[in-house]
This record gives C-alpha cells, sequence and structure tokens, in this order.
C-alpha cells in the first residue's frame, strides 16, 4: 500500500492550463475520488499521477518516492479506463493472466492469483469466455480483476462503471467499495456523477476549470460547501442560491419547509413561497416556485422527503422557512463561503 502526494500540479496544453497547480495528499487505503464537470481536468491530473502525462509542473510522490522521471510500469499503480479495453482475442484467464505472464511469473503462480482475483470479483464461471460473450458488467468486473492481480499499490480509476445502465453500476459500485475496503488499497476515483462520487468516496475532491475547490468527506462538500461553484454541483436539485445586498444566501431544498414542518427546528428564515409547480416523484415531492417581492421573486425549490405529508398547491402562496443554522452565505462576487454567523450585508472581507 502507498500513499500518492502531489504537490504544485499544473499541466499545459499549449495555451490551455488542464490542471491549475494542485495540491493534494491520499490517507492510507483511502478511496478519494476526484469530481467535477466535463473538461475540469481530472483525467489529465489522474494520467500525471499513472505517469502517461507529463507535468508541465509540479510533483508527484508514490510511496515516498519521487516518480516525475519513472515510466508507469515502475510506479506499482494499475489504472482502468472507461473503455475496458480487453484483448478480445484472449479468454478472460488470458486477460486477467496478461500482466502476469508479462512478469514471467511462474505458471502455478499465475493460476493460484488469477483464482483469487476472479473470486474476488465473482467471475469463476467465466474464465474460457472471450470478452464478446460478456455483459458489460462482467467485463467491467474482468478489467478490474486484470487491474488488480498484480496487487498494486495504488489503484487509479477513471469512470470504470459509466458503459453499466442504471442498474447494474448502483449493484457495481456497490461491489467496487466492498473490495476496496477488504484489499484496503489507496484508490483514487475519476466521475463526473456526484452520486457516484457521494456513494463511493472517504473523501471528495471537487475541481473546476482545473482547480481544486473543496476536498472533503461527502458530508462536508454536501452540508458545508466551500463556495457556490460547490454548492451547486454536489446535489440534485442543487442548493438554492439567493442574492441579498453583498451576498448569496444558500440553502438545501430539504431544508426549506413549511413553517408548520421546520417549527422546533430552533430559529427560522421566513419567506413567502408562491409555487409554481409540484412534481411528484414517487417518494420525494419536489415543489417549485417563487420567493415573494422582497427577494426579487427569485425561483427556488423545495423538496418533501415521502415523511413530509403537508398539503400543498400550485397557485397558492405558502409561508416557507430555513432553520437559520442551515443558512449558508456566500460572498456575492467571488462565490466563496462566509463564515458562519456574519449577517447578511457584512462578509468578513476574505478574498
Ligand atoms: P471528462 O469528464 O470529459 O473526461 P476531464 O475533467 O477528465 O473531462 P480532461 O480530459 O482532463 O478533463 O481535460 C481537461 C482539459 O484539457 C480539456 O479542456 C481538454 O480539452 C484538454 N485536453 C486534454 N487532453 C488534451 C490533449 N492531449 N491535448 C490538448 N488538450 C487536451
Amino acid at each position: 500500500m502507498a500513499l500518492v502526494r502531489i504537490t504544485g500540479l499544473t499541466k499545459y496544453f499549449n495555451d490551455h492550463k488542464a490542471v491549475d497547480n494542485i495540491s493534494l495528499a491520499t490517507r492510507e487505503g483511502e478511496f478519494l475520488v476526484l469530481l467535477g464537470p466535463s473538461g475540469c481536468g481530472k483525467t489529465t491530473l489522474l494520467r500525471m499521477i499513472a505517469g502517461l502525462e507529463k507535468p508541465s509542473s509540479g510533483e508527484v510522490v508514490i510511496g515516498g518516492r519521487v516518480v516525475n522521471d519513472l515510466p508507469p510500469r515502475v510506479r506499482n499503480i494499475a489504472m482502468v479506463f472507461q473503455s475496458y479495453a480487453l484483448y478480445p482475442h484472449m479468454t478472460v484467464f488470458k486477460n486477467i493472466s496478461f500482466p502476469l505472464r508479462a512478469l514471467k511469473m511462474e505458471k502455478e503462480k499465475i493460476n493460484e492469483k488469477v483464482e483469487w482475483a476472479a473470486q474476488m470479483f465473482g467471475i469463476e464461471q467465466l474464465l474460457n469466455r472471450k470478452p464478446r460473450e460478456l455483459s458489460g458488467g462482467e467485463r467491467q468486473r474482468v478489467a478490474l480483476a486484470r487491474a488488480m492481480v498484480r496487487m498494486p499499490s495504488v489503484f487509479l480509476l477513471d469512470e470504470p462503471l459509466s458503459n453499466l445502465d442504471a442498474k447494474l453500476r448502483a449493484s457495481a459500485r456497490e461491489e467496487l467499495q466492498q473490495f476496496q475496503r477488504q484489499i484496503g488499497i489507496t484508490t483514487i476515483y475519476v466521475t463526473h456523477d456526484q452520486v457516484e462520487a457521494m456513494g463511493l468516496g472517504n473523501r471528495i475532491v471537487v475541481m473546476n476549470h482545473g482547480k481544486v475547490r473543496q476536498i472533503g468527506t461527502p458530508w462536508e462538500v454536501y452540508h458545508e460547501p466551500a463556495d457556490t461553484f460547490v454548492a451547486t454541483f454536489v446535489g440534485s436539485p442543487p442548493m438554492n442560491l439567493t442574492e441579498q445586498g453583498d451576498v448569496l444566501v444558500g440553502f438545501r431544498p430539504e431544508s426549506f419547509l413549511p413553517l408548520e414542518v421546520n417549527q422546533g427546528h430552533g430559529e427560522l428564515k421566513q419567506f413567502e413561497f408562491e409555487v409554481s409547480l409540484v412534481e411528484d416523484l414517487g417518494g420525494d415531492r419536489l415543489i417549485y416556485g417563487r420567493l415573494d417581492e422582497q427577494f426579487g421573486r427569485q425561483r427556488v425549490v423545495s423538496r418533501f422527503a415521502p415523511n413530509i405529508n403537508f398539503p400543498i398547491e400550485a397557485g397558492r402562496t405558502h409561508l416557507f422557512t430555513v432553520p437559520e443554522g442551515k443558512v449558508k452565505l456566500f460572498d456575492r462576487q467571488t462565490g466563496v463561503r462566509i463564515e458562519k454567523n456574519i449577517p447578511a450585508g457584512e462578509p468578513d472581507g476574505r478574498d
């Protein structure tokens, strides 16, 4: 097992800065997720850690050793991409054993290791099949088994589940998490899917435009976002952000509820809420509408959990509230979070 530490990592493609001065470190056995929109530099960052892309500046350290000048094969990492790139003419056994055969390992030892990896991913019965005879989920497991069979010290995964349908994705996610916990191998996982990131990560690195916006546990990035980008990228529907003077007042849809429902949750901020649409999602209900004139008739959304039976109608105005503790303030200019308990209109001057 090894830790990965990167310092001041930057990558230019011609004039374009794809990764901009990123520093971060994994923890022992951690599942770290790189999350951000398409083009934010996640893959480039992962490829620099793998040694497939040369940094323009900065340092990559794996297991205490600077690896900037080392080729991928001696970094003792395993990488799985979105396209699993299995060898189509080889059986599953041959695919999984390929890295070991390349190391000229003894036949018996190879059999032992392939058996172990196949068992780990529940594909023992598929060893004689060719990739075209496998489902998407099975192929994905073969790719993971092939990556793991060498027991790398770091596991790098780039959207490995994105070819699977939603149901299979959920079960693959669960398997992957279980497996990672069992082996305890430090894992860095790239995704643009925030649900996946929240479900898998011990910590999430939220990125945008080549920069890190926040590193935190799923709870932290959801409940204590560092800026408006994180507040709106994580969570669906995103955090409501309403302009009030120099600040943006943010609150999650599930905190924005009728007075009667929120009563007993401390001091409440009140709003007149004109409901325009009620969307029944089977479990949750989403309530769309606008705040009153005092708040510039800004659009906001509320989410009712299944246990909230409060009657609500489109076309009516209801008194809605947010517990003060759930209100997050952001600088209107920079989008950066303003420390808690600072009254609206008095940003703390941080830039
Ligand atoms: P996605 O989720 O779409 O895969 P990403 O966050 O992984 O996106 P990267 O693939 O790292 O993003 O790309 C970051 C930026 O660098 C993009 O603007 C991309 O166009 C650019 N880029 C990536 N690779 C190259 C390359 N080889 N040459 C030139 N530009 C590149």
